[in-house]
Formats: C-alpha cells, structure tokens, sequence
C-alpha cells in the first residue's frame, strides 16, 4: 500500500508516520513536507536510517505547489492521500493568518484537485474540534455539530473541510475528515501547552496561563488519534466525519498543575496572563460513531499519557534544545550537501 501522508515532520504526522511503519510492513510512504519551523525531519530520524529509499521517501515540498503534487501523484501511484500538513498553532494565527488560509486552504484545495485528476482511491483529511466552535459548560461536539469556528487557524481549518465535503459530494470522490480534540505526546513543538508548561517548568521560568485558566479541553495522547486516523484509512466510509477525542476534559489550570506535580517544581510559578482574544472556553468530544463504525475508543487514560509524554521529554532534552535554537535546520542543510 503507498501512501502520501502530507506534513509527516510534524507532531502528530511523525507519530503517525512511525506507528505505520512498524505496524504495516506492506506499507510505501511518502513525506511531503515544507520544513516549516514546525517541520522537522529528525523526528524520523530512525525510519529514514532503516527505511529511506524503500519504505519510506520524503519530499521537500509544499502542499500548495500545483506542479510537484499532480507530479508526485504521477510518479507514485498512490493508494491513498492522508493531509496532516498545516498551519497548526492558534496564536500564530492571531497574529498573522495569512499562512494559515495559503496552506490549510489553498494547499488543501491543491491536495483534493490533483487526488480527483489521480483517481487516488482514498483521501483523508486530518481536521481538528476546533471548527465546531465553543461550548458552555455542559454537552459535546458531534459530527453533525454545525461548524461555528471562531479563531484564524479553525476557520482555515472549517474552510478545509468544507471543500473535502464538497469534493466528495460534486466529484464522488472518495473524501473522509477526521476532527480530533487537543493532542499531547512525543515531539510536540514547545509552544503548544504541554511541552511549553514542562519546558518552562523544568526550567523553573515563569510560566504563562491564559486568563482565568478555566478553559477545558478534551486531551488525547496521540498515538491514540493515530489509530483513528489508521482505522479511517481502512474502515472509513467515504463522505463521512470522525470524532475523535480522549474522554478527558480538564481545564489549562488543572493540566499546569498536573505537570508542576509530576516535575517537583512550585504552583508559584504559575503567571495569570491576559487571556487570548476569541479563546473558545471549553471543547468536548462525542466519538460514539467512531466506536460504532471503526471500532475506535481511546486507550491511554490522561494520567498515563501526560507520564508517558514527561517521561518522553525528559529522556529527549536535547530534541527540545534543539527545536528550540533551529539547529534541527542544519540537520536538513547537511543531508542535502552529503547526498
Ligand atoms: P504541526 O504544526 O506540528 O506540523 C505541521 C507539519 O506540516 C509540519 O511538519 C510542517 O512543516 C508541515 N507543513 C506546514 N505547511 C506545509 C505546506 N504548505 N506544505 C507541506 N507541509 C507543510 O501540526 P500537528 O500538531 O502535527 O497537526 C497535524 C494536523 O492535525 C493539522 O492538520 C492539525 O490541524 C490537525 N490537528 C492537530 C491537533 C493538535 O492538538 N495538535 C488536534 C487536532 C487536529
């Protein structure tokens, strides 16, 4: 089975890249990525040095580009298409959503178009709960929740999946969109809360909390969105939406906490900063069709998650130093000089 999974450098791309490999041994992918700063090909370090010009390809590319994709989808003849590439971070895109509508948008639009002209089998688009908007202190997002998206990054996000619908229902094509909760785990880019929190902790720095921090949001470990993802790839009805979220609603304070305890570090160093414009207050997912039709339900309860993910970057200080300060670039550099 080929794949071309787009945005595969990233955080839940890498995980996703990683449990394929190892689990499917008549599996072919290819990595288009763009190395944006959240790119990073050491992520898959292991996979090119066992698997690289066999198994496992990667291609130094934009989603966007209109020549490369309908080129690649020529050169491999794929199986299925699965679009993690994205413009990922809210805040980014608070203060400049120019990238966020060219890549989720446009780059999504470009993916769908020459998967449709490729007669590619399958296509599934890596979405997020976010589209669904916010929700008051009680209920949950389904799939027929109407899209109310309400920051940059998941109107982009919404705009995406509205043309994955409309692909499937004008050409027929064979079009599924995954929206998962809030991922933590290994490799996750240090400006998202998780990573953030126990950098800045481990580190004994100050660190920054939203507002209030009473905002909820529904954690899942992410080789747990990676098996739905997987079992979307196999069991997915064309035309069809997948929740998928990990049963755990905590507010930011309660996850800072969490991981303040599990560090040994003091709640002093918690800092009330001013709260995030347009900040959804709580998000919360119902996945009962995912249970039903993929036979999907989460498997890492948050307590086990977030000391599987600590444990992760304790033992991986050095890929934080290194994400942080771009060195991971030269990595990039050199492999292109040494080819
Ligand atoms: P990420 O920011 O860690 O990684 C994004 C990857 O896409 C990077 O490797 C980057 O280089 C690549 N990329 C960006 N623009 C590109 C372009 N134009 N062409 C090719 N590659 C490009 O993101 P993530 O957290 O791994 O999220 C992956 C997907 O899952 C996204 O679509 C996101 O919306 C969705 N999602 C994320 C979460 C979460 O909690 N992180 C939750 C639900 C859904």
């Amino acid at each position: 089975m080929h794949l071309l999974v787009t945005g595969g450098c990233g955080f839940i791309g890498s995980n996703f890249i990683q449990h394929m490999l190892a689990s499917h041994e008549d599996v072919v992918i290819v990595n288009l990525d763009k190395l944006t700063y959240a790119g990073n090909r050491r992520n898959l370090a292991e996979e090119e040095a066992l698997h690289l010009g066999r198994r496992y390809h990667f291609v130094h590319g934009d989603i966007c580009d209109q020549e490369l994709v309908p080129e690649l989808m020529k050169r491999f003849v794929f199986d299925a298409v699965l679009n993690f590439a994205a413009e990922s971070h809210v805040d980014r895109s608070i203060s400049d959503p120019f990238p966020f509508v060219t890549t989720n948008v446009l780059g999504t639009q470009n993916l769908l178009e020459a998967a449709r002209r490729a007669e590619i089998p399958r296509f599934v688009h890596i979405s997020t709960d976010e589209v669904y908007g916010t929700l008051g202190p009680t209920g949950q997002f389904t799939e027929d929740t109407p899209l109310a998206p309400n920051s940059p990054y998941s109107a982009s996000k919404a705009s995406s999946d509205l043309l994955a619908r409309a692909y499937f229902h004008t050409y027929g094509m064979p079009v599924m969109v995954t929206r998962c909760s809030n991922n933590y785990g290994p490799y996750q880019f240090p400006e998202k809360l998780i990573p953030l929190v126990y950098l800045k902790a481990s580190r004994s720095e100050p660190i920054p909390v939203y507002g209030d921090g009473q905002n909820v949001r529904d954690w899942i470990y992410v080789m747990d969105h990676c098996r739905g993802v997987e079992a979307t790839l196999f069991k997915g009805q064309p035309g069809a939406v997948y929740n998928f979220g990990g049963d755990a609603e905590r507010t930011n304070l309660e996850v800072v906490r969490l991981i303040l305890r599990l560090t040994g570090k003091s709640e002093d160093l918690i800092t009330h900063v001013t709260d995030r414009p347009g900040h959804d207050r709580r998000y919360a997912m119902a996945f009962a069709r995912s249970t039903a039709d993929l036979g999907w339900t989460p498997q890492h309860s948050f307590e086990d998650g977030m000391a599987r993910t600590l444990a992760w970057y304790k033992a991986n200080e050095a890929w934080l130093d290194e994400v942080q300060s771009g060195a991971y670039r030269q990595f990039m550099d050199n492999w292109y000089r040494t080819r």
